[in-house]
């Protein structure tokens, strides 16, 4: 897919100022970077992108593009041993997919003989030893929140035996976590970011981009800031647990008297029933607990793009929960608000019958075809009309029928009347069953004075349900989801639990042998349609020819509506 240039505008209501923008425009105002906005979405190719991704990606890529600027992706390959080209791909594919198109396309990777250089420099300047105490040692030396830290005993090395020790980490002549690289900074600072932090540690482990020519690798805070000094990033935006970071961000650049970003931090987005740590997702997909990244249950860009979900939606929805200063939990419910406002603009409405009855009109001849007129979409008059064929053997769903109507069931019934939509009336007349007592299939006379939905005597009938002619029914495999998790904070789990403990072993429900109406054997894969009465669909990858299999994306019942009421009833 070609992605659409420049960046789209943000649908929800005109993207509200929020602190970030308000820093940006007062640096444009000063003329800070000489009136130049650059930012980057800086993903590690460690797993595929999450919705949490996309609310980072539209603020980068957004204030970009409403301030005249640009944004790089920059892959943050710094651990080798977890990073993948599938993973690289995967992120590039999202992003355009979501509608973004970046700048340019870096990996820190590419900067490390530039950080490296930085490095000796720093060793050179009197900033930064090289440490032999083993991780366990530099962790117990570090001390705690209440009490200062110990000082490395190898603190003091000189400026001649850090230079020869570093370059020969460098060359690969010592083992694995024999030795780090450290910035000598304050070993009682109030920050415990700020206690000599690692900057190299000693790896022999294969890059996906550099292969084997580095045995040491730089740590994340060493290789963040100056990477994106590398690319004049005016603003570094990036997640609140950053905050604490800061100042060794700062330290760094100072020290090394390079571009000195700005970094910014915002709050992460959380989501109830929704798990967003692509940890915890990989293990999903290695445990085999879902089919993979892409399952339309994860929480991944793919996997909801698969579900059926909107790059729009998403955008709108990232646009309405804005940015703050404080992490909170956004409502699931919030996210299909948006996905359902957008689908009820485009998708196309069709008819299926998930779980079929079948019915038998007495009163038309075996054979004969009625072409129906209906109306593709009535939100949007560009969308057409279809045929839709009716005929003497049709199906509905089994629940628009009861041998026995409770109090207030207004569906079919015996010697009761509903419309078939887009068709006839039609009113039960018997039933049949088998030998132990199912019903099999139900007897029913159609009015043909009521052809297109209305009697012309005035008479009214309280229902109106879905159907399609079995002659002419395309049969399909349908998958239904609830949340992939049933608890509303997955992480909370008791003492020495996991928290995939709490995943919802209802979240995948599949039916075979639905009923189609004939159009919709035409609808590819992720493409999206209205299943009338039950729900937005999507056409899923699966499908073979003649099979076709569809996810619901989600159903129509608006939850956030009822959120909503009962918030404002609070
Ligand atoms: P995860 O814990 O899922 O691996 P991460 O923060 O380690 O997330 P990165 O690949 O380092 O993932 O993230 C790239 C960018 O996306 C970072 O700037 C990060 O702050 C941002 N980001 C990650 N998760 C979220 C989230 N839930 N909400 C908002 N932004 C996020
Ligand atoms: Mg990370």
């Amino acid at each position: 897919m070609t992605p659409p240039n420049p960046n789209p505008p943000a649908e929800a209501p005109a993207a509200p100022s929020n602190f970030i923008r308000e820093i940006i425009r007062k640096d444009i105002e000063s003329n800070k970077h000489g009136g130049r906005v650059q930012t980057r979405f800086p993903p590690e190719p460690n797993g595929y992108l999450h919705i949490g991704h996309a609310k980072s990606i539209c603020l980068n890529f957004g204030l970009a593009r409403d301030f005249g600027g640009k944004t790089n992706l920059r892959f943050d390959d710094t651990n080798p041993e977890k990073e993948e080209q599938e993973y690289v791909d995967s992120i590039i594919d999202n992003v355009h997919w979501l509608g973004f198109q970046e700048d340019r396309i870096f990996f820190a990777s590419d900067y490390f003989e530039q950080i490296y250089q930085w490095a000796l420099q720093l060793i050179r300047q009197g900033q930064a030893y090289v440490c032999d105490l083993s991780a366990e040692e530099v962790r117990r030396y570090r001390g705690t929140l209440t009490e200062a830290g110990k000082e490395s005993p190898y603190r003091n090395r000189s400026l001649e035996e850090n230079l020869d020790l570093f370059t020969r980490m460098r060359a690969g002549e010592f083992q694995d976590g024999t030795r780090t690289l450290r910035a000598k900074i304050d070993m009682a600072s109030p920050n415990l970011n700020m206690r000599d932090p690692v900057m190299y540690r000693i790896l022999h482990a294969e890059h996906h981009r550099t292969g084997n020519a580095w045995p040491i690798y730089p740590m994340y805070d060493y290789a963040h800031g100056q990477s994106d000094s590398i690319e004049q990033i005016t603003h570094s935006i990036c997640t609140l647990e950053f905050e604490d970071h800061r100042p060794l961000y700062d330290w760094f650049v100072e020290q090394l008297g390079i571009f000195h970003p700005q970094q910014i931090e915002f709050d992460r987005l959380n989501l109830t029933y929704t798990m967003l740590s692509k940890r915890k997702l990989l293990q999903l997909v290695t445990e085999k607990r879902v089919s993979g990244w892409d399952d339309p249950r994860m929480p991944t860009i793919s996997g909801i793009r698969r579900r059926g979900y909107t790059p729009e939606a998403i955008r709108n929805f990232c646009g309405a929960i804005g940015v703050g200063k404080t992490n909170g939990i956004i409502e699931l419910g919030l996210l299909e608000h948006f996905v359902r406002e957008d689908l009820n603009k485009r998708a196309p409405r069709m008819m299926a019958v998930l779980k079929p009855l079948r019915v038998v009109i007495d009163n038309l001849a075996d054979g004969v075809v009625e072409e129906l007129d209906a109306v593709n979409n009535p939100e949007d008059a560009s969308a057409g009309t279809r045929k839709v064929p009716f005929s003497n053997v049709l199906y509905i769903e089994q629940d628009d029928f009861k041998e026995e109507p409770p109090k207030g069931y207004y569906r079919l019934s015996p010697g009761k009347e509903v419309r078939l939509r887009w068709g006839f009336f039609i009113t039960c007349q018997s039933v049949v069953k088998d030998a132990d007592g199912n019903i099999t299939e139900i007897h029913c006379t159609y009015d043909p004075l009521t052809r297109g939905g209305n009697a012309p005597d005035g008479r009214k009938v309280k229902s109106t349900i879905h159907w399609v002619s079995a002659a002419h029914a395309v049969d399909a495999e349908v998958r239904l989801y609830e949340t992939l998790f049933a608890k509303e904070n997955p992480s909370d789990v008791p003492e020495g639990g996991d928290v995939l403990d709490n995943l919802n072993p209802n979240s995948l429900q599949v039916l075979t042998g639905c009923k189609l109406e004939p159009s919709l054997a035409l609808v590819k894969p992720f493409e999206r349609v209205q299943f009338e009465r039950l729900g937005y669909f999507c056409g899923d990858p699966d499908a073979t020819s003649g099979k076709p299999v569809f996810n619901r994306t989600v159903a129509l019942k608006d939850t956030w509506a009822k959120v909503e009421k009962r918030e404002k009833g609070k």
